[in-house]
């Protein structure tokens, strides 16, 4: 059986090893090559944000943490409504590539190249509901499809729809102090019953966490137990 990288278009063919007739081997879709370019998240990470701790310069690191994470933890607002983050990849040029070609070329078929991952990080997560960050009305029109949610359906998982995104997906241009006030871009569906239940968000990129921290600020506030966050790439 060969396979068609997903990315470069190259073909190649799977090794078969001994062991894969005993164990069943996640599918693959992108070349060894490429694959090998992908950087998974590992050694030490904030607790919190699970942003590597090793290339961050000692400033910008407080315990077991990041400072970025620290700094929402302090203020009355924001703390505790957020558990933690998992990415699988650091947000590396090739991931950069990768992602660009998936929401901005609208190749929909990119998001099987991490269905194998997804799901193998989903099931060791504890979670209730799986939602995935919305797109504005707008924005999903452009791009035909909202990357979380492709990235949540061809990993088999459920997607819940629990919110709608109000207005502007631009805050990267805003500074931290702007994004923080920024006005709630989130708003709970008035039909989705998340009380009690332990959210799982997924979105494509973890930038500041901001995007993240307003939307379990919503689902908190409309009765949520928990909220944590699954990230394809940790910026
Ligand atoms: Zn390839
Ligand atoms: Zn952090």
């Amino acid at each position: 059986m060969s396979g068609i990288c997903l990315y470069c278009g190259n073909e190649w063919i799977p090794p078969v090893s001994w062991s894969s007739f005993f164990t069943v081997d996640l599918p693959s879709y992108l070349c060894p090559e490429c694959e090998a370019l992908l950087e998974p998240v590992s050694g030490m990470t904030c607790k919190i944000c699970s942003r590597p701790l090793e290339k961050l310069d000692a400033q910008f690191i407080a315990g077991d943490c990041c400072t970025d994470c620290k700094r929402w933890e302090e203020d009355p607002e924001w703390r505790g409504l957020w558990q933690e983050n998992h990415s699988l990849y650091v947000y590396n040029e090739f991931l950069k590539e990768i992602i660009s070609l998936f929401k901005f070329r609208g190749d929909y078929c990119i998001a099987k190249a991490f269905s194998g991952q997804i799901a193998r990080v989903a099931k060791k997560m504890d979670y209730d509901l799986m939602v995935p960050v919305p797109l504005s009305k707008e924005r999903q029109y452009e791009r035909g499809f909202n990357q979380s949610e492709a990235l949540l359906i061809e990993a088999g998982l459920k997607p819940f729809h629990a919110l709608d995104r109000l207005h502007g997906e631009k805050q990267s241009k805003k500074s931290r102090r702007e994004r923080i006030h920024l006005n709630q871009v989130f708003q709970v569906k008035a039909e989705a019953n998340i009380r009690g239940k332990k959210i799982l968000l997924v979105d494509d990129i973890y930038t500041t966490g901001s995007t993240l921290r307003h939307a379990a600020k919503v689902l908190i506030g409309a009765g949520a137990k928990s909220v944590s966050s699954l990230t394809l790439a940790r910026g």
